[in-house]
This record gives C-alpha cells, structure tokens and sequence, in this order.
C-alpha cells in the first residue's frame, strides 16, 4: 500500500489530532539520557522510532555503502538520493503499520527502538551549508512597503516579477527550543540624528516554512521550475526572528544583515516533500505572467495551516496571535529555488531555503508583529491580560502547523524559542 494512503494505521497507538500518524513520518535527530550518540528518527504518534537501531537491526534497506543513520544529521540520507517516498520511507511504513509483524512482535527490539517522544532530546536535523531567506508573499511585502513607503509604493517594481531573497546565515541556524538572546545593534530612531548602539527595542519574529534542499548541483547548472521541485526534500516550520529597529537603519542599499543574522529556529521535524504531496495546491494566480524559466504549471504551493503562539514568562496560557496558510504564497519554493540558480549559483545538500514572512489576506493572519501590530501603533491584546507590540524579555513564541487529511493530520511539531535579555556589556 502507499505510505500516503488515509487508510493506514500503526500499531503504534496514534492520537486522531496528533501531528505524526504513520502517513507522515517526519525524519529528525534524536538522543536520550543513556544513548547520547545522534541517530535519525521519525516520529510516530508520541513515540520515535530510531532509525540507527533498525539501520543496526538490517531491517532498513541500505542506499550507500555506509550506515546514514548515525552521521548526526539528515544530510546523509538526502545525499544518497533515498528521497522519502523511496525505498526507506516505504520501509519505514511496512514496518509500522497494525498488520507487519517484524517489529511489532519483536518485543524487545520495539521495546528498545520506539521511544517516548518526552524521553528524546531533539537536535538540529540538519546540517545547513547555506541560508537564503525570500520575501515571497504578496500580503507581507504589500504591508511592509506601506508601512515603510505608503500604499502607492508598496511593491517594489521588480517583486512581481523576481523571488526577491538575500543571503542568510547559517550559522545561527538553530532547533526549535533553543533560547534566542536578544540582539544588540545600531539603532538610529526617527528624529535622531546619530546612531546608538544598544538592545533592540523592536524583536520580532518571522512565520516561515524551510524548504530542505536535498540534491546539490554544480556551478553553472540551471534548474528549472521542475528540477528544483524534484531537488527538494522536505519543509519544515521556520522562524526567521527579525530585529526590525537594527533592519531599519542597516537595510539600505544591500538588505538585511545584522537584524536577521542573530538567531533562526528551525522545527526538529523534516516533513517529506512526498507526505505532502496530497495537500498541494496552485498558489494566487500570478499576474503578470513571469519570465519562462519561472513558470509553472503544477501545483507547488501547499495546504498547510499555520499558527503563532506568544506566551510571556510568567503566564499560565499562551495568546494565538496569528492563524495563517503557507498556500498563501506568491512565489512557490520550487520557483524560489529555480531562481536561485539561475545565475548558475550552485546548490549543496542540507541548503536551506526560507519561504519569507507568510501573512494571509487578513489581519489575524499577519505572519509578523510588525504587521500584527501595525508598526507598532496597534497593540496586540493577550488573552491573560497585558499588550504586545515587540517581543518582551522572557516571551516565548512557537509557531505550529499541520495539514488536514481526511481522519488524519500531517504536522510538523514545533518552531519555538525563548527571548533571553541583551548580554550588555
Ligand atoms: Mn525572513
């Protein structure tokens, strides 16, 4: 049967709203307390099943020479070509499913490889050579250009027509749970006449999804739309937090540097291209007709909702500020993906390619607090009592997702960080 079937079911007990029933079978990175050793895992409901015990077990088959569950990232396996729906992902399903024996009556194997999702510690599931962030929907370029230029000028006059991006940095990509200090940086206020260095008084977050690429290409080689969807391998939820006082003063003439260089959380779990191949979608129709090396006739957008919670240090309960849908999208990732290659930019294994801020049509469904906020002007309200226009010390925001299927959901976990104080010298 095909893992993506809705009538699949696991022995694994599954939960009707969990994130991770056996038609999804995220891959991420996992230790625990006794097993430090990184190994890749897929969830299952509220366990994982530990891929470098099964690889160790022979049950998984092999795509390379070595062992690829037990490099401490995902890169290996992308590298090998062994794409989810593939020979492993297909494996996997077989031996989860309520009527495969092979694990399920192997006590002691089962026992030892399906582990309590509250017992793993989750790591970085990727190993990313390279961040390119894309400023790709409609709504949040539409709001932002207002804000910044008024509404006559909101879109730039190239943005219909190229996936604008900038190149980010790896280096501070970071997993879902790890705390996000707050940056400091130049700030020059309206009205003043010089800059100040200091704590940014205007953190914000990003509400994105990561594109993984999972196929590297030569200088020179130019993918079109196809190839680049091909070339990728999964999504995962993405915040690319923003210190919008630091991007103000810095982004002319070259873009973002410093107020997005300092931290962005990536979720543990790597949902396939091929888990949601049911929930894509043709994105907005795209008026002007773009360039031909960036059209696409098939649907590369995806269904998938989106949600931001903000929860200040000392509340109980967290406030749902935004509720949006990566199907929002102007720019799909595979024309994201095309476009950057095509000035013969190379691309590497574990690449990670940011969707840009995914606001929807309305204002509950703003992917910002720039946004949500209106620059500041409009304050958010939290349910427990107290205002947000940026994010305070202490404040955690996770960021969720899923899409709907028919008696089941493909999720994606969380994307969550809390705001640790300026290390002021
Ligand atoms: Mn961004």
């Amino acid at each position: 049967m095909h893992p993506n079937d809705p009538s699949l079911r696991s022995f694994v007990e599954v939960a009707a709203d969990s994130d991770f029933p056996i038609q999804n079978l995220p891959y991420g990175v996992i230790s625990t307390q006794d097993d430090r050793r990184l190994r890749v895992a897929v969830a299952i409901g509220d366990h994982v099943l530990d891929l470098g015990m099964m690889e160790d077990a022979g049950l998984l088959p092999r795509v390379s020479a070595k062992p690829v569950f037990r490099t401490g990232s995902i890169n290996a396996l992308m590298a090998n070509g062994a794409y989810g729906i593939g020979t492993v992902r297909r494996k996997i399903s077989e031996l989860l499913r309520h009527d495969s024996p092979t694990l399920r009556d192997n006590e002691a194997l089962a026992k030892r490889a399906l582990i309590p999702m509250k017992n793993v510690k989750l790591h970085r599931p990727v190993d990313v050579p390279g961040y390119t962030d894309f400023y790709s929907s409609r709504e949040h370029a539409t709001n932002v250009g207002t804000m910044f230029r008024g509404k006559d000028n909101a879109l730039q006059e190239n943005w219909l027509h190229i996936p604008i991006g900038y190149n980010g940095r790896a280096s501070t990509v970071v997993v879902s749970g790890t705390p996000v200090i707050r940056p400091q940086g130049q700030l020059k206020a309206a009205g003043e006449s010089m800059p100040t260095f200091g704590p940014s008084k205007r953190l914000d977050i990003e509400l994105e999804m990561g594109a993984i690429v999972g196929r590297a290409t030569e200088m020179g080689h130019i993918m079109d739309v196809d190839e680049a969807q091909y070339s990728i391998f999964g999504f995962a939820l993405f915040n690319d937090w923003s210190a919008r006082d630091i991007q103000q003063w810095e982004y002319v003439p070259l873009g973002p540097f410093q107020g997005k260089a300092f931290a962005s959380t990536l979720g543990a779990w790597i949902v396939t291209k091929e888990a949601l191949e049911p929930f894509a979608v043709h994105g907005p129709k795209q008026d002007p007709e773009p360039l031909p090396y960036l059209r696409q006739d098939k649907p590369h957008n995806y269904d998938i909702r989106l949600e931001v919670e903000l929860k200040p240090a000392n509340a109980t309960r967290g406030t749902i500020i935004s509720v949006s849908n990566f199907k929002y999208m102007y720019w799909s990732s595979a024309q994201q993906l095309a476009h950057h290659s095509s000035s013969g930019c190379s691309m590497s294994v574990g690449d990670l390619i940011g969707s840009g801020t995914i606001s929807g049509p309305d204002k509950g469904s703003y992917g910002s607090m720039l946004e949500l906020s209106w620059g500041g002007k409009e304050p958010i309200e939290l349910v427990e009592g107290g205002t947000r226009t940026f994010l305070e010390d202490g404040d955690t925001v996770t960021l969720r997702g899923y899409a709907q299927g028919d008696g089941y959901r493909i999720g994606f976990g969380e994307a969550s960080g809390q705001i640790l104080p300026a290390k002021v010298k």
